[in-house]
């Protein structure tokens, strides 16, 4: 398996060279150069196609194609197919010649892009007659470089054929067993030469889970690393003192708060430092749960640090931190535009140990920071901050434990990949009393209506915020400001309702001023761009109007929406936009249709792709052979708690699983993932 290609008969020095161009060094990367494709085309019946996915249809020709030419030389061919008793619509460009293929009543094989919503697939492929159910399946490599297809195949029948025998299992029986899953050797000789579809799956199946185990394998050893590396903060935690605070609180905690509060405890009083990632839709309650675990490492006598993207936020943190801990807590709160005595004061008191709480942006990773002993951080909206500003801010205290939370829901394949050395907390329930957000998507036009709509809400003691996607007027993107909409709106509603402008220039007093009065309701309706965008919380707004709502994506959308329906009055989202191109309906669509953040992202990820999502790309994540995170999550989920189980249950010293060790050891992602 590690012999040098060299050693197959045909492979010169020559051509050694050229396959190591793509990494092909050893039999065992040849082996691993899985196939891209097959040719073999499996039929499906309609309703099991994948929209957007090359397909195979079997069909009956109805009418004779018409073609039809635009640009001067380019056309376009329209048949219509007879399949299963559904019209199906087949397109070719630029083979008009293609037309005499398509004779009515005749059956044809075409392959191509399948539209599901149209019911329409766009013709790479074609030809008479049914598919042939014993023609062979091919595989098809990737042959970049000046590699031929011809000559990969070869070399690999030929490599295989040498090696087979060397294929040696690496997972234990007892997991074939269980997962039903093909030998190694087995997996491999299907994936690249498949003797049925059925085959291939299965073969599919067993290489996707073993790629995910050896990757989890080496994520949950960084993890136990860490763990010991890092013993010596156990932190004493009065339970009983927190739970006097917790009842305190003007409501319940939700069983799933409580749960999370209960692992964020358990973490706290062991003896390594916590990592604990604490997911939660928007308006789940995890202040709350940050609050009361942070009083309890105040009252074992080391101090907190909270960070926040922004000043709005530490404000309101601040001031709810302030109503709920008792008087003798020193509570302070330092971002930018703290500064001179003052300053020089917080940043004496922290170092004293005076001040137990501190709240602040991004002020709090500067290099005059320092901490007499900071125990414990939490980083709030912790994905607008980068992976050196998190852990600037840890590295200030000894071993600090660390809570990240998040409200922008990250769907759980991507969480179990970019988190795998952390643990996750989740909150998936809403506190009681909750009433769905209801949310309509209406063309601008309507705008007279929708303010109607708006002062109704007020009059009935209801807030409201609008939303303007930029500040100034750009003649180009034809945006309304938010100026020219707060203009407007003080006008139409002078003497009935207060209205406010919020955007990022004001100077941050003034930020905080507005901000007050709206959370005191003497303003009523805050008109802003989207600096309200994160974890702003004013329980008694419930019209959320979001203009131009099509220049944002799903998952900031859904962050807006979350501004409103955090209390018990029935809560409405709007959304203004006259989108031109699909997927701006689509997301549109979606918006309305669908409140759950888990779901929004999902499909958010779906449209766009995980490459695209959080920078995945630029974060480091392997790219996986075989495996496709969105796809295959459950195999995913299947391989971390397996891991999970091999690496803190110190399985790996019994002889089931030396292979499966010393394979990982031999293929490592980094020089830390090393499985002992
Ligand atoms: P997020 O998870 O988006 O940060 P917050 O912590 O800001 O959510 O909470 C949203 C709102 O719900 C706040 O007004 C908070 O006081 C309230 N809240 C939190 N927990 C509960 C609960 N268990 N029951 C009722 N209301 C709650
Ligand atoms: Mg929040």
């Amino acid at each position: 398996m590690t012999d040098s290609i060299g050693e197959i008969a045909g492979i010169g020095p020559k051509m050694a060279e050229k396959l190591q161009a793509i990494g092909i060094y050893r039999i065992q990367d040849l082996l691993n150069y899985f196939p891209i494709r097959y040719d073999q085309y499996e039929q499906k019946p309609l309703h099991e196609l994948t929209h957007q996915d090359k397909v195979t249809i079997v069909g009956k020709v109805i009418h004779p194609p018409q073609v039809s030419y635009f640009h001067k030389k380019r056309s376009r061919l329209v048949v219509s197919l007879q399949v299963d008793n559904v019209a199906v619509k087949g397109i070719i460009f630029n083979r008009a010649f293609a037309k005499d293929h398509f004779q009515p009543g005749e059956i044809v094989t075409v392959n191509g892009k399948w539209d599901q919503h149209r019911l329409q697939i766009t013709i790479d492929q074609y030809r008479k007659g049914a598919i042939d159910k014993n023609a062979p399946i091919t595989a098809i490599y990737s042959s970049r470089g000046e590699i031929k297809q011809a000559q990969i195949k070869k070399w690999m029948k030929l490599a295989f054929e040498a090696y087979k025998q060397d294929i040696e299992e690496i997972l234990p029986l007892s997991y074939l067993q269980n997962y039903k899953l093909p030998t190694r050797a087995e997996a491999f000789q299907e994936i690249h030469f498949p003797s049925s579809f059925y085959h291939l799956k299965h073969a599919k199946r067993r290489l996707i889970y073993e790629e995910l185990l050896i990757f989890q394998l080496q994520m949950q050893q960084l993890r136990k690393n860490t763990k010991e590396q890092t013993k010596g903060n156990a932190k004493e935690i009065d339970k009983q003192e927190v739970d006097q605070l917790i009842e305190s609180f003007p409501f319940e905690l939700t069983t799933a708060q409580n749960n999370v509060l209960n692992e964020i405890f358990k973490d706290l009083s062991q003896p390594y430092r916590m990592n604990r990632l604490l997911q939660g839709d928007v308006g789940s309650g995890k202040t709350a749960v940050a609050i009361a675990s942070l009083y309890g490492v105040v009252k074992a006598g080391e101090q907190t640090a909270f960070m926040v993207p922004t000043e709005i936020l530490a404000e309101q943190h601040e001031a709810s931190m302030k109503e709920i801990l008792p008087e003798d807590i020193t509570i302070m709160r330092l971002t930018s535009s703290v500064k001179g005595k003052k300053r020089k004061e917080i940043l004496a008191a922290l170092a004293s140990g005076e001040c137990d709480v501190i709240i602040g942006t991004h002020a709090l990773i500067q290099d005059e920071v320092h901490f007499k002993n900071l125990g414990y951080v939490i980083i709030d909206e912790q994905h607008r901050f980068g992976v050196k500003q998190r852990n600037i801010l840890q590295e200030k205290g000894i071993l600090a434990d660390t809570l990240y939370m998040t409200a922008t829901p990250i769907p759980r394949t991507l969480s179990i990949t970019m988190y795998g050395d952390m643990d996750v907390s989740k909150i998936d329930e809403m506190p009681k009393g909750r009433q769905p957000i209801e949310t309509y998507w209406v063309k601008p036009n309507m705008m007279n209506r929708i303010f109607a709509f708006v002062y109704e809400q007020v009059k009935q003691g209801s807030q409201a915020y609008v939303i303007c996607p930029l500040i100034e007027e750009s003649d180009k993107l034809d945006i309304q400001n938010a100026l020219d909409v707060y203009q407007q709106l003080s006008l139409i509603l002078e003497g009935r309702a207060k209205v406010g402008l919020m955007h990022g220039r004001l100077p941050s007093d003034e930020k905080e001023t507005v901000m007050r009065d709206f959370a005191n309701n003497d303003i009523q309706i805050l008109v802003s761009t989207t600096v309200v965008e994160v974890g702003v919380n004013v329980p008694n707004a419930t019209v959320m109007v979001i203009q131009d709502a099509d220049r944002f994506g799903l998952s900031q959308l859904h962050q807006l929406r979350g501004r409103v329906g955090r209390g018990t009055k029935k809560s409405f989202c709007i959304l203004m936009a006259d989108p031109k191109g699909e997927t701006g309906k689509e997301r549109m669509q979606i918006m309305s249709e669908t409140t759950d953040g888990f779901e929004l992202a999902e499909k958010d990820l779906q449209l766009r792709g995980a490459g695209d999502i959080f920078g995945v790309k630029q974060s480091g994540l392997p790219e996986f052979k075989l495996a496709d995170i969105v796809h295959d999550y459950r195999a995913l989920e299947t391989a971390r708690n397996d891991a999970y189980e091999i690496i803190f249950g110190n399985k790996l010293v019994e002889p089931e699983y030396e292979k499966l060790k010393k394979y990982v050891n031999q293929n490592l992602l980094h020089d830390d993932t090393l499985l002992n």
